[in-house]
């Protein structure tokens, strides 16, 4: 299939810290990766934004015409508590305390990411494959490694040796960092720490006999490292150099560092041509992750049963909140933030309603449709800067405005072209739904009937019509929907 669009797309990479042309391996395919989410509980509202961000770039390269293969891994063992090498795998921790088979949690919430993802109108990716499916293609990349000399055995676990990579490789290219500032900085190893040294990484890890998840080796029982999953799934669906690799920020060290080097001392050449990382969500300025409690998970906000927001939001109003900040910047969410954007999704649904209704001309167009629309092109190659191209369609949503009060004009062909590409760029690329799918929800609809309860019942108050105003409260109340009369008003929750 042509590629709609022959220009050039720039992409920032990690690696070299420049925005470079995008080229693929090979021409009209693209190979993409990016690390899935640890199933041990509810995906929070921060691990949606790094996979939304990914959801929009798979879905330009689709809209450009690419064929893209895009594997999204699910991590379902080997992710220990603390990201550290040491302590209980972050899913067998849950089934204990949850006095569940791990596979029974790892079901469970990847159900949950997954029943999440499609509120949030994700496209599926082509291949979602799981750490545990790929235990023996993960024994096969540690026999190799130790072949090559890289890694050491010792007790029934095998180390990555990172100081004996370095001597030929270059540890640390990705996050900038020196093995000798490194090595600087860390404390001595502890006595029991079977480790050479404190930079050496699992690639797979002796099991307890009270440790649940495990598997049989050449090594005796164990589990695999953390790390050396994706370097297994990567090359089995994309081969030992594939164009994108992609995580959140947070996963550039040591995830990534070290997936570089398990790939370099496996394969002799480095495995990802643009390694791109989307920025946090924070909350109150701080990064949302769960271990802190600094989190809100999406159905707390499309429900609005929580305590930091003063109503329901649709999945759509969510999703445009997120678009409207480049995936390399830090978001902060916040009530404001959220009503703003819930204000200008709207705004700009109503524009692409009446885009098609639109009067047009014999004459020429008084809005050049063809340089805006290269505009909003030329925004999303660059580096796929949705916010750019969000401020672009807001240019066409005063045009259309403007053409419906008969103040500007434009051509049927224009016209045409005009509601094609908002279409283009609104629903497939940055996976916005419309407004009747928001109603199919319920969300935006319910919410504007209570907001009308809540006034009518302001003006009973008003009146002193006090068996009125209880009614409403008592019957909405009764229906699973609650009011709370605060300073700025009523407020309710479902
Ligand atoms: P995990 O389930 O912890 O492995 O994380 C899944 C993904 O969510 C990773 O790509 C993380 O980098 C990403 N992530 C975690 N916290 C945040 C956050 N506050 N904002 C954006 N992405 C995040
Ligand atoms: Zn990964």
């Amino acid at each position: 299939m042509p590629l709609k669009n022959s220009q050039t797309l720039k992409i920032y990479n990690s690696l070299t810290g420049k925005k470079e042309v995008f080229k693929p391996i090979n021409v009209g395919h693209i190979g993409m990766y990016v690390c899935g989410p640890t199933v041990y509980s509810n995906v929070h509202l921060g691990n949606c934004r790094t996979f939304m961000s990914f959801d929009m770039i798979f879905r330009y390269f689709k809209h450009l015409g690419y064929k893209v293969r895009y594997v999204r891994n699910i991590t379902d063992a080997g992710h220990l508590v603390d990201d550290a090498e040491d302590g209980e795998d972050k899913i067998a921790k849950k089934a204990r305390l949850e006095q569940l088979e791990p596979m029974e949690v790892v079901q469970r919430y990847t159900l949950d990411f997954h029943s999440i993802l499609e509120k949030f109108n994700f496209l599926p990716p082509s291949i979602e494959p799981t750490a545990t499916g790929h235990i023996i293609e993960q024994i096969e990349i540690i026999k190799e490694i130790l072949e090559k000399g890289f890694a050491y055995e010792i007790n029934g676990s095998v180390y990555f040796n990172v100081a004996k990579f370095n001597e030929t490789h270059e540890y640390g290219k990705l996050s900038g960092r020196k093995l000798e500032d490194m090595i600087a900085n860390t404390r001595e190893l502890a006595a029991q720490d079977e480790k050479k040294n404190p930079q050496d990484f699992a690639l797979w890890k002796k099991a307890e006999p009270e440790h649940i998840m495990r598997w049989p080796s050449p090594w005796g029982d164990g589990f695999p490292g953390w790390h050396l999953e994706c370097t297994a799934m990567s090359t089995k669906y994309l081969g030992e150099t594939f164009d994108i690799h992609g995580g959140g920020m947070d996963l550039k060290f040591p995830h990534h560092e070290c997936e570089i080097a398990q790939a370099e001392a496996c394969n002799g050449h480095s495995p990802v041509n643009y390694w791109m990382h989307a920025n946090m969500l924070t909350l109150n300025g701080k990064k949302m992750a769960k271990s802190t409690g600094n989190s809100i998970l999406p159905n707390e906000i499309f429900s609005g049963e929580n305590s930091i927001l003063s109503k329901a939001f649709s999945p759509s109003a969510v999703r445009f909140f997120m678009m409207q900040a480049h995936y390399t910047s830090i978001l902060d969410i916040s009530n404001d933030a959220l009503l703003a954007s819930e204000k200008g999704f709207q705004k700009l649904m109503d524009a692409v309603g009446n885009a098609e209704k639109l009067p047009t001309t014999d004459k020429t167009s008084s809005f050049d449709v063809s340089v805006w629309r290269q505009q909003c092109y030329d925004a999303m190659n660059d580096d796929f800067n949705s916010p750019i191209l969000v401020a672009k369609l807001f240019d066409a949503v005063k045009q259309i405005n403007l053409i419906k009060e008969e103040k500007e004009t434009i051509s049927k062909t224009d016209k045409k072209l005009l509601s094609q590409t908002i279409n283009d760029f609104v629903f497939d690329v940055l996976g916005l739904e419309s407004k009747n799918s928001i109603d199919e929800t319920g969300t935006d609809k319910l919410s504007g009937v209570v907001e009308l309860l809540i006034q009518l019942r302001k003006e009973a108050r008003e009146n002193k019509d006090f068996a009125t105003s209880d009614k409403i409260r008592d019957q909405l109340a009764a229906l699973g929907i609650q009011l709370k009369d605060g300073k700025e008003g009523t407020t309710f929750s479902i």
